[in-house]
């Protein structure tokens, strides 16, 4: 390909709403551009690389045995009705009518769908196992889309379904995944650890999530530095628990005011609850009639939702957003999140005096009423929640734990029965058994790979690709258009290292040498050919590795040889 050809408008300023790396870099070398908030057109480049990570998808779940097919983004409600997720799944579900006034929705999953594939075409034992994946545009109307193609509202999502007869098939099926997940982002070069997950709302039995470590990370995990036992903290610690209590009920003892303030810590809350700081790191904010009523340091959200309801006989109680806090006007006073970081950020903001607020957790008489953030929680305590977790033993060996942030790039379930029983899936076993479709399902974010690649691989002057997600994997700069000489060297070692089946990329554009080599840094080539002033005095050429800066200079003969 030639940069004359080729459309990547890069820029030179950082975009002011880009928060986090990717996302600046993925604006500046032109591979995306915004449509709206948390839609975004993939340019041409950008497209290349999510094509990368597609190609690498596609031969790791076909070795699997998985089969690719392609199903409809629009969906009927009546199946989220069958599956009983209409009512359960939230406003990340984009609902809409069509001209019949037939209400349908945006595919944010396809479960629904696969398991009305599977209930019309599969009968019998003899039509499994199988497993149907699709690498297909998803749509999830997240709350607060951000950072780029991290979390946007429309995103590409390689996501398979596996149906089995048995339980033990079904794991069988799961441990291929697991494996072609490992392959996967072994051959996208990330760093990444697979830990283990709450399979949550779903409902299945187990399941597990790889996470690309990277500052800019939304979950926490737990690594050992002893093994390789992992898991997300966030989501050990909404495991649910034991029985359910009325929020504030007689039972509930009133906090004690504290003598001075911030006596009370968020540890000693703990010990108060009978809970363990570790299992604290889900915190949840409660708002009702627009003001913060409640904060659960860990808990099961519609149920907490209706209890408040009921002891508060507040209209509308909701879980604030995001874990953002808004004041009796709706504007936005502070965040409140995962434990360790979140709290602290109220404090900053001076925004405390919110109580009197219900402080509790999912547990029986574990629930605080009158607390006054900032009063009664000593803010500063926060932080050493993390070294309390760090602290723990590893419970896989006993060695010693580490906190790091990770980027949730796939995500397998094992399902179970659950689909398959309420939308009546089901198939004959060898004895003539009626029996329901065991299945587990598996979702790779294509897109957030793209992103997650740029997190850990860049340095200041722009992306460095991993090899293989590399759009091209070398770019010549001729920085002698006007030669001849130089010209047609650089056009030679293009159809040269092009006939070697080399991806090579052009700079043919007539532009100054300094903004060549921005913008090939910027772009993030593995590899950088320069053909200028030193090849017309010396007949040398340069061979630059991006990654490390680590420079040759070469014969011509020789430049193809090195790279391939
Ligand atoms: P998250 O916890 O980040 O919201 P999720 O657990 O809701 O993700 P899954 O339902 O497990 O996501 O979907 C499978 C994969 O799709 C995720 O592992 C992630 O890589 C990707 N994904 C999910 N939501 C988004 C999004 N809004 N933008 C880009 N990729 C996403
Ligand atoms: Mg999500
Ligand atoms: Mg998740
Ligand atoms: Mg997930």
């Amino acid at each position: 390909m030639r940069y004359s050809q080729m459309l990547i408008p890069t820029l030179k300023e950082v975009p002011a709403e880009a928060e986090v790396i990717s996302h600046r870099l993925l604006l500046r070398a032109g591979c995306i551009r915004k449509l709206t908030a948390g839609i975004y057109t993939y340019m041409p480049y950008g497209l290349a690389a999510i094509r990368r990570v597609e190609t690498i998808v596609r031969e790791e779940m076909n070795r699997a045995g998985a089969q690719e097919l392609l199903m409809p983004m629009v969906q009927p409600a009546d199946l989220w009705q069958e599956s009983g997720r209409h009512e359960k799944y939230g406003p990340e579900l984009l609902r809409f009518r069509d001209r019949h006034d037939r209400e349908s929705c945006l595919g944010p999953t396809h479960e629904e769908v696969i398991t009305d594939i599977a209930r019309r075409e599969f009968h019998s034992y003899r039509d499994l196992p199988v497993n149907l994946y699709q690498i297909q545009t998803k749509f999830r109307d997240e709350i607060r889309p951000r950072f780029g193609l991290m979390r946007g509202r429309e995103f590409i999502m390689k996501d398979a379904y596996s149906f089995d007869v048995s339980d033990k098939a079904a794991e069988e099926s799961y441990r291929k995944m697991y494996d072609a997940y490992n392959r996967i982002f072994t051959r996208c070069g990330l760093e990444f650890r697979c830990v283990e997950a709450d399979s949550g709302a779903i409902g299945g039995s187990f399941s597990h999530e790889f996470m690309v470590l990277a500052a800019t990370g939304e979950d926490t995990i737990a690594v050992c530095n002893d093994c390789s036992w992992a898991a997300n903290l966030e989501k050990a610690a909404i495991r649910p628990t034991g029985t359910q209590t009325e929020v504030a009920g007689d039972r509930v003892p009133a906090m004690e005011r504290a003598e001075t303030p911030g006596q009370r810590t968020v540890k000693t809350v703990c010990e108060f609850l009978g809970i363990a700081p570790q299992q604290l790191l889900k915190t949840m904010v409660y708002i009702a009639d627009g003001v913060p009523v409640a904060v659960l340091l860990r808990g099961d959200r519609t149920l907490e939702e209706v209890k408040l309801k009921n002891h508060l006989g507040a209209k509308d109680i909701r879980l604030a957003e995001d874990q953002e806090v808004y004041d009796a006007t709706g504007a936005p006073v502070g965040y409140l999140g995962p434990v360790g970081l979140k709290i602290r950020l109220l404090a900053d903001q001076e925004v405390m005096g919110l109580g009197p607020v219900v402080v509790g957790a999912n547990e029986k008489n574990a629930h605080l009423r009158n607390v006054v953030p900032g009063r009664d929680f000593q803010t500063d305590e926060v932080l050493d929640l993390r070294q309390i977790c760090e602290s723990d033993p590893c419970p896989a060996c006993g060695g010693t734990l580490r906190l790091v942030e990770g980027i949730e790039v796939g995500h397998i379930f094992k399902l179970g029965t659950a689909y398959s029983e309420a939308m009546n899936a089901r198939f004959q076993d060898q004895e003539g058994n009626d029996l329901p479709l065991v299945m587990g399902c598996y979702g790779i974010g294509v897109s957030r790979v793209v992103a997650a690649a740029i997190e850990q691989n860049h340095d200041d002057a722009g992306i460095i690709f991993p090899v293989p997600l590399a759009p091209f994997q070398v770019v010549i700069l001729n920085l002698g258009i006007k030669d001849e000489a130089i010209t047609a060297m650089a056009e030679r070692l293009y159809a040269e290292l092009g006939a070697a089946g080399i991806d090579a990329f052009l700079d043919d554009r007539d532009e100054r040498p300094g903004s060549k080599f921005k913008d090939a840094d910027l772009l993030g080539f593995p590899y950088r050919i320069t053909v200028g002033k030193r090849f017309a005095e010396s007949g040398l050429i340069e061979v630059r590795r991006r990654r490390d800066g680590f420079t040759e200079e070469v014969e011509a003969v020789a430049v193809v040889d090195m790279l391939r």
